[in-house]
């Protein structure tokens, strides 16, 4: 097969890892750089130039969009689909998933568990959604942050108060969550590819942080999850319709809580957790279920 990789940097873990195990598998896979793909559209031939070459024989597209170009990378895998190349994630599941308050919209209406979580537009209403909330404590959070950045956690009415004015005062859209404390600064990453969980991990914190991502220096160890938590995983995927795909959940009182779901996995924590080959399961699923023309909105 010859598939093609929208990515941005080469020498990413990640991307290394799908490069390595398409080769393996007699397959190949070249990466291209997202900015630098131009689209043209024109009626009936949506085309892609890469380098001021016409980009065809693709048979399928692994989308590795950063979160910092969401718009544009999903313009260009638009492009594609058009044309009929298959993709692993289609653009609607990854525009979905890039938006908190859609995500959580569409995985509450089917019922799957999240914290309680308000969105707060006008700050004269900041302590009524603090109240909703069952809080303070409080975890307020930047719609569009990434890796932790823009989570914040306001212990009293006073701070969480002008936690949210300030965001507010900056224009900035928010979400306020029950904080979940007995949660203990862990969290899970289950794994999914073709609808079921493959791998899945716990990480932990750095001291004193009650966010566990890795970027914040946050360890990576393997766990195993419970029926329930593999389920919420598995319905996620298929809700928000990602065939790849990181589910983030805390154990709550209440049962497993989704915090997010991550269109891009990174493979690094993962694979080594784990000791698993993700990369060659991402690639044999590829493999399995590349057809052209086979691109259809799913999920919601
Ligand atoms: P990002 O998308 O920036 O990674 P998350 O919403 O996943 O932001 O939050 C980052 C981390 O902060 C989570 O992995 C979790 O450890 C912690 N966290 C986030 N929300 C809550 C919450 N409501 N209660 C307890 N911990 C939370």
């Amino acid at each position: 097969m010859k598939i093609a990789m929208l990515a941005r940097n080469p020498r990413l873990y990640s991307h290394r890892r799908l490069v390595e195990a398409a080769f393996e598998r007699g397959h190949t896979m070249d990466i291209l750089n997202t900015t630098r793909c131009s689209v043209n559209i024109a009626s009936h031939r949506p085309t892609v130039m890469y380098h001021g070459w016409n980009v065809t024989g693709y048979d399928a597209v692994v989308p590795r969009i950063g979160a910092s170009i969401t718009q544009y990378g999903l313009a260009v895998l638009r492009q594609f689909e058009m044309q009929g190349v298959w993709t692993l994630n289609e653009s609607v599941a990854i525009g979905r998933s890039r938006d908190k308050l859609r995500s959580m919209q569409i995985l509450a209406k089917h019922g799957l568990g999240l914290p309680l979580t308000a969105y707060a537009n006008d700050p004269k209403e900041a302590e009524a959604i603090i109240k909703a909330v069952n809080g303070p404590p409080v975890v307020i959070k930047l719609l569009e942050g990434t890796q932790g950045i823009g989570v914040v956690l306001a212990e009293t009415m006073k701070s969480a108060k002008s936690v949210i004015e300030a965001f507010r005062g900056a224009n900035v859209n928010i979400l306020v969550q029950e904080f979940i404390k007995e949660a203990g600064g862990t969290d899970i990453r289950a794994l999914v590819v073709g609808g079921k969980v493959v791998a899945s991990m716990k990480r932990t914190g750095a001291p004193d942080d009650f966010r566990s991502n890795l970027h914040r220096g946050g360890s990576a160890e393997l766990i195993k999850i419970t029926p329930e938590e593999r389920s919420t995983a598995v319905r996620a995927a298929k809700w928000m319709g990602l065939n790849v795909c990181g589910v983030d959940m805390l154990r709550s009182n209440h049962g497993p809580v989704i915090m997010e779901v991550n269109s891009s996995p990174g493979l690094e924590g993962i694979e080594k957790a784990t000791g698993k080959d993700i990369a060659g399961m991402i690639v044999d699923f590829i493999a399995t279920h590349a057809k052209a023309g086979r691109t259809r909105t799913r999920g919601k």
